[in-house]
């Protein structure tokens, strides 16, 4: 066992396996999901061994990757030593980066763990459908939080569940550097019901659940139109390319950008304003300057 804290809690058809560790830096959460037959994510190296005995009484026969970050894809090789040569599907942009990296900066490899690289995954796209035998899950294109990103989607019995991955986020100026404002706006809207009234469940990998996803979605795209609106309008009354200087004119007043100096960059003001100004539509991305 690694010592974390898992918490099991069910949702419609998903079960959520939230795992809490605790870090010289705070509490590191990450959640994987388990629907019918089927496993969405499996976090990071650091929960591998929990997440094996959570799995072990009824191992999944699917896996299925919303996106290549090292808190989603880590596990797959530690899996598939438990629990057999199960297939892996991972969005068909990100096959050669998961496959290829073994690496990444300390602050991640910190909280996430080095993810173990691997190469047998079975690319698919947005329209695919995966039946797990208890909800077809549909794979919706969500970019924003970074390029090619896939959610992915149940209606059961009247109600629609999201799995966002990291698509929704309640800190949106801690933005990640692969972040695109516009897609992301775009993308949270694509996740609401087409049916009027249908509730909308969130179901993300970081945070809580949220029963309420059609206010909160919704009232997160409204908010990015507005504040890149303001950015856009502070870039031209200041005439300034820097990135960095803008966050520092626009947000100054909220104190100094701790994750800035803790992620050298990747997670900042400066990323929210670069993607606005910037959108990152293909990897690998380059810092905010
Ligand atoms: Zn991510």
């Amino acid at each position: 066992m690694s010592g974390c804290r898992v918490e099991r809690s069910s949702h419609g058809p998903f079960q959520r396996l939230s795992f809490l560790r605790a870090t010289a830096m705070g509490v590191a959460q990450m959640s994987v999901y388990r629907v019918g037959d089927t496993l969405i994510d499996t976090g990071g190296t650091p929960i591998g061994p929990d997440l094996v005995a959570a799995l072990a009484t009824d191992p999944p026969r699917r896996i299925v990757l919303t996106h290549q970050h090292e808190d989603h894809v880590g596990n797959v090789p530690l899996l598939k030593r438990h629990f057999g040569d199960v297939p892996v599907y991972a969005p068909r942009q990100h096959v050669g980066i998961i496959a290829s990296t073994s690496r990444v900066p300390d602050y991640r490899a910190f909280f996430w763990g080095h993810p173990e690289p691997t190469e047998d995954l079975i690319p698919y796209e947005s329209g695919t459908e995966f039946d797990t035998g208890d909800a077809v899950l549909d794979a919706v294109l969500t970019p924003g939080h970074t390029p090619h990103h896939i959610a992915l989607v149940a209606t059961v019995a009247g109600v629609r569940y999201a799995l966002t991955g990291d698509l929704y986020t309640s800190k949106p100026l801690e933005a990640w550097y692969e972040s695109a404002a516009d897609d992301m706006a775009a993308s949270l809207r694509r996740l609401l019901p087409g049916a009027a009234m249908m509730p909308l469940v969130v179901l993300p990998t970081h945070g809580r659940v949220k029963d309420d996803g059609v206010s909160l979605l919704g009232d997160a795209a409204d908010w990015l139109d507005r504040e890149a609106d303001r950015v856009r309008r502070a870039a031209a009354e200041s005439g300034s390319s820097s990135h960095r200087t803008l966050a520092q004119v626009l947000y100054s007043h909220l104190g100094p950008d701790l994750t800035d100096a803790c992620s050298g960059g990747e997670i900042s003001r400066a990323a929210f304003v670069r993607s606005v100004r910037e959108p990152v539509r293909a990897l690998p991305a380059t810092l905010p300057t």
